[in-house]
């Protein structure tokens, strides 16, 4: 089972030792589980600073003025990724392809 602690913005939940976090998200699973989950067998911590995005409101107006602003300006620069259009590994790779069909287009080729 694999749980995540912390947020952004909560930068001081990666400075907690290993057994701290441990004990912590072997109570909140057992709290969202509703049963006492018995001590595990092994357990691994792994820290991730700034890995995920996390957008503030107006992130999606701001993406779009970003993309329009350089479609005018370089056809063939596009953005994707995480930082844009979400985080899931499907929608990355749905951007990464639509970036990827954007350029083929703005090279005058087809993408099929
Ligand atoms: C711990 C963790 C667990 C996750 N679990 C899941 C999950 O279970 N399911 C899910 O859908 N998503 C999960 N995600 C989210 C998902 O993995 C990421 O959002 C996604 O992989 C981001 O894809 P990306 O292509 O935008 O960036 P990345 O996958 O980070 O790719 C960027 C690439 O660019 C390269 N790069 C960086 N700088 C340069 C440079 N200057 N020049 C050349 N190359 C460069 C990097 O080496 C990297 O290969 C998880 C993320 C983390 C951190």
């Amino acid at each position: 089972m694999r749980a995540s602690v912390g947020r952004y913005g909560e930068e001081t939940q990666l400075q907690r030792p290993d057994e701290e976090l441990m004990a912590i998200v072997h109570r909140e699973l057992s709290v969202v589980l509703g049963t006492p989950l018995p001590a595990p067998v092994a357990t691994a911590v792994k820290r991730w600073g700034g890995a995920l995005p996390q957008y503030p409101p107006g992130h999606a107006d701001r993406v779009g003025v970003a993309r329009a602003a350089l479609r005018a300006a370089h056809p063939t620069l596009v953005l994707a990724g995480a930082g844009y259009d979400g985080v899931g590994i499907p929608v990355c790779v749905r951007s990464g392809e639509t970036a990827a069909e954007e350029i083929i287009t703005a090279l005058g080729g087809s993408d099929t």
